[in-house]
């Protein structure tokens, strides 16, 4: 809220308000549009102006607008494709990961395998063994 600069009351709300478009200083781009609210002091009567606010307009010709436009429009789309593959790839190594948790599995399964192939070996051997055992011992008695 504005005060008087005399006074220093606050005042709520200007007696008018009006609009003003700045031109471009040296070195500057584009227009500036200010809000500009006269105020008048309730307490001491001084008339007073305030900006209220400011709005920066730059100014583009409207080809080079154009470009823009499609730039940004192709960006999008660029976007978009490049979103589309990641989705793609992560789906790719979600399934890479499931190979190789499968193939993991059947090496384990191989060994277990082995190992079975070999115990099985030897629990045969162990029957020759006690049937021979059992020969011996039949012939003993
Ligand atoms: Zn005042």
């Amino acid at each position: 809220m504005p005060s008087c600069p005399n006074c220093g009351t606050a005042i709520a709300t200007p007696t008018k308000l009006f609009t003003v478009i700045v031109e471009p200083k040296e070195g500057e781009r584009g227009l500036t549009q200010r809000k500009v609210g006269m105020y008048s002091c309730d307490k001491c009567g001084t008339k007073f102006p305030t900006v209220v606010s400011r709005q920066h307009y730059l100014l583009v010709a409207e080809e080079q607008l154009g470009k823009i436009q499609t730039d940004i429009k192709n960006l999008k789309k660029t976007n978009q494709d490049l979103e589309k593959r990641i989705g793609a790839m992560d789906k790719e190594y979600a399934d890479l990961q499931k190979v190789v948790d499968r193939s993991k599995r059947d090496a384990e399964t191989r060994a277990l395998e082995s190992k079975l192939e070999a115990l099985e070996k030897h629990v045969a051997y162990l029957r020759k063994e006690k049937g021979e055992l059992e020969e011996k011992a039949s012939r003993l008695r």
